[in-house]
């Protein structure tokens, strides 16, 4: 099976072949991240369903589209500022696990719903 190294080369070879490296700072990498991620938000918006219904025509591609274009700008930005992502993603997998033991149930203070009134700004 290939892994994120494979497709984080790819990425590398589609960007350099086309003379577009030196677009891609990593300013402005996170900033394509960021508004593919609201173009996935998108599909989500307004939606009757929640989540959408995916056995509507379309919408499972259209999600799936989107989710790679993030996918592919967070190799990108890997690319840019100089890490490999499968090694970045596998670290913090490890951290994750330690935080987050098996069997442990989620803190409270990051569960929707669980902040009293007082926690919430003003303004
Ligand atoms: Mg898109």
């Amino acid at each position: 099976m290939r892994g994120l190294d494979h497709l984080q080369d790819r990425v590398a070879e589609f960007v350099r072949s086309r003379g577009w490296a030196r677009y891609h700072t990593p300013r402005d990498v996170a900033i394509a991240l960021s508004v593919e991620a609201g173009e996935l938000l998108e599909l989500f918006q307004w939606s009757e369903t929640v989540p959408p219904d995916l056995r509507r025509r379309g919408v499972r591609a259209a999600i799936a589209e989107e989710t790679a274009d993030v996918a592919i700008y967070a190799l990108c930005l890997a690319n840019a500022v100089g890490f490999n992502l499968e090694e970045a993603v596998l670290a913090k997998l490890r951290k994750n696990a330690r935080r987050y033991p098996r069997g442990a149930r989620p803190s409270r203070r990051r569960l929707p719903g669980s902040r009293r009134p007082s926690q919430y700004r003003r303004g």
